[in-house]
């Protein structure tokens, strides 16, 4: 009995600290968390599918990594300007890798890819084509429709954007 009391009040308490510090290291829980989103968002500038992308990539990459922005290295591949780069955004918001400490970088290249870096361990992620398709098939100057795909790309299943190897 002292037990369960026990293991319920530890319980409580570990769910009130993650909703205190509002971060949570499985990046299927951070997906709801939508202060967090609209923190995102407001860094960015706008809500985009790039930006979300690369929100996603960093998420995924702190729970497989665990999050250090100190340790962990990103190097992003892609076009090297709007809208492919804002995902380097993303990442940064969400892994605390930054432009200032250098450790992440972007890299001119095709497609996109996302490799991060921890001590000896090592994930890539690579867009997959259909998204990139779904992105490119966008109305240029449709905002709405933008921000619908953004939307709609934050909640889906992260292996059906990604490629991912470890
Ligand atoms: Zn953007």
């Amino acid at each position: 009995m002292f037990q369960k009391i026990l293991v319920a009040t530890l319980s409580i308490l570990f769910f009130a600290f993650v909703v205190c510090i509002g971060y949570d290291k499985n990046e299927k829980n951070m997906v709801q968390n939508e202060e967090f989103l609209s923190q995102a968002v407001k860094f960015h500038g706008h809500l985009g599918p790039y930006m979300i992308l690369g929100l996603r990539a960093g998420l995924y990459a702190n729970q497989v990594l665990e999050k250090d922005p100190m340790q962990t290295e990103a190097i992003i591949e892609t076009l090297p300007q709007p809208p492919q780069s804002c995902f380097v955004d993303g990442v940064q918001f969400a892994t605390g890798c930054t432009m200032g400490k250098r450790n992440i970088s972007l890299i001119e290249g095709e497609g996109l890819k996302a490799s991060f870096k921890k001590n000896d361990k090592i994930l890539i992620l690579t867009l997959k084509q259909e998204i990139i398709e779904e992105i490119n098939s966008l109305p240029p100057d449709d905002e709405e429709a933008w921000e619908n795909l953004a939307k709609d790309l934050y909640q889906r299943e992260i292996e059906k954007i990604f490629k991912i190897s470890k």
